[in-house]
């Protein structure tokens, strides 16, 4: 059963409403599911709309901050724990340990490099865990097409896409991490 999703997203905004619209859906799906939200532990831009939506709905949010970002103020004051840590691999490790599943929304670096570390575990067979990619407004189509050529021109099983599940609707990209865990 999962209990903890961790969901990486932009420390931005983006350049469009549905990004925050998306971020806002997810947190509610996260409390319907009765799930808790790990995240990287800034208030600012889409982790900063998401975790206080989760909160305002009564849920629990967990951050994990490195110490030097915390420091420069942009960790959120109001969650349920934050747990600082030494450095942004240990925070990775911690979040991976954590959490049951894993949901990239849109985002830039941090978004891609932490949802595609978690991919390469798996792969890797450091975990058995699910992924999902939140695909609002078509934003993840260019990293699909990138990850299937990578797959068909030999630089990865294709089994590697096996626990990545695309979708628009957060309660039906958790539904799917779901369905995997238990299946
Ligand atoms: P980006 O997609 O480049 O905006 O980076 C967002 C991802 O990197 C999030 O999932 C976080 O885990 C991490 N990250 C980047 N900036 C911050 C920040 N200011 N506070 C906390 N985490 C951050």
């Amino acid at each position: 059963m999962m209990r903890r999703v961790c969901v990486f997203c932009g420390s931005n905004l983006g350049d469009r409403t549905e990004y925050a619209e998306a971020a806002r859906a997810m947190g509610r799906a996260l409390v319907d599911r009765d799930l808790e939200l790990v995240y990287g532990g800034g208030r600012i831009g889409l982790m900063g709309v998401l975790a206080d939506t989760v909160l305002d709905n009564g849920g629990r949010a967990t951050g994990g901050i490195p110490k030097a970002l915390e420091a420069r103020e942009v960790a959120h004051g109001g969650l349920s724990e934050l747990r600082v840590v030494s450095t942004m691999h240990e925070r990775k490790a911690m979040m991976e340990q954590l959490s049951d599943a894993f949901i990239a929304m849109p985002g830039g670096l941090g978004t891609f490099e932490e949802i595609l570390e978690i991919l390469t575990w798996a792969q890797l067979g450091i975990h058995p865990k699910p992924s999902g990619l939140l695909n609002v407004a078509g934003y993840f189509d260019p990293l699909m097409e990138v990850l299937h050529q990578a797959a068909d021109r030999g630089f990865m099983p294709p089994q590697s896409l096996d626990n990545l599940y695309l979708g628009t609707e957060p309660l039906e990209l958790l539904d799917a991490c779901e369905n995997h865990s238990a299946g």
